[in-house]
């Protein structure tokens, strides 16, 4: 279960999420949409402990990612603590951010070997596996520059789930795709998000795609959570008239 409990983000003076609440429970596919600048990839940063909160408290499994003392310090349990619930969160990004000096093999097993601590031939066998399943088997051995960009991101995708993650971010991973290779992606993700049972947390512009494949939409403005329902309930028959007028603009 990943819970925000009023959490605080702020740029200076830019309140950027407003005392957000929020729960996702294990095995949820949860997507956020909402307008450019709502805060939706600021709440994926946060659960990678790549920014700091200014209030409230973040958990995950009931272990403390971070929260805030009464006196506002940051208190982010201890490192290690800290560090060992991080471990469990992957994450997939608009710009893959493969390591372009190693194979895709190696992009799939260096993290497990230095992180997890498995054996060479425990991570090659298990990257080998992931590769088939994103249909990559036979670009083990090509460097990041050799493939398409939909292959990239289904490296991306087979390296975050390397680390056998309870918990996947993917933050606009289609994006940065050119038109005709989104379908492949978020093929792979549906088929992700069907046979597995990890906690999928999403952003993204592809309405269809999250009508789809979500359990449930979050709809984000200014930092806060406008609507938070079942897909066939938020597309077909939006409460908000945020929710609507985003929707009218988008669709
Ligand atoms: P988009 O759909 O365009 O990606 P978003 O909902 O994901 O938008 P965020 O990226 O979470 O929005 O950004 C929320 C707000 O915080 C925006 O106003 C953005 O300009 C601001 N912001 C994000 N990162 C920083 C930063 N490092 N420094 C200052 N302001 C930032």
């Amino acid at each position: 279960m990943i819970r925000f409990d009023r959490v605080v983000k702020r740029y200076g003076d830019h309140v950027v999420l407003r005392e957000l609440d929020f729960t996702v429970a294990p095995g949820e596919f949860v997507t956020l949409i909402g307008p450019s600048g709502s805060g939706k990839t600021t709440i994926l940063r946060l659960l990678m402990t790549l920014e700091r909160i200014d209030g409230g408290k973040i958990s995950v499994d009931g272990e403390c990612l971070t929260h805030m003392t009464r006196g506002g310090r940051e208190v982010p349990a201890d490192e290690k603590h800290q560090r060992a619930v991080r471990k469990r969160i992957g994450m997939v990004f608009q710009q893959f951010n493969l390591f372009p000096n190693m194979r895709v093999l190696q992009n799939l097993t260096e993290a497990p070997i230095r992180t997890l601590g498995l054996s060479k031939e425990e991570a090659e066998s298990r990257a080998r596996e992931l590769l088939e399943m994103v249909g990559l088997s036979d670009k083990a051995d090509a460097h990041p520059t050799q493939l398409s960009g939909g292959q990239q991101q289904r490296v991306a995708i087979a390296r975050a789930l390397a680390m056998r993650p309870d918990v996947l971010l993917l933050d606009e991973v289609t994006s940065a795709l050119d038109p005709e290779l989104v379908a492949g992606v978020l093929a792979l993700l549906k088929e992700i998000a069907s046979t597995t049972d990890i906690t999928i947390l999403c952003v993204t512009h592809e309405m269809e795609f999250a009508r789809n494949v979500s359990d449930r939409v979050l709809m984000f403005d200014q930092g806060q959570i406008v609507e938070d329902a079942p897909p066939a309930k938020l597309f077909s028959e939006p409460e908000h008239s945020r929710t609507q007028e985003f929707l009218r603009a988008v669709l």
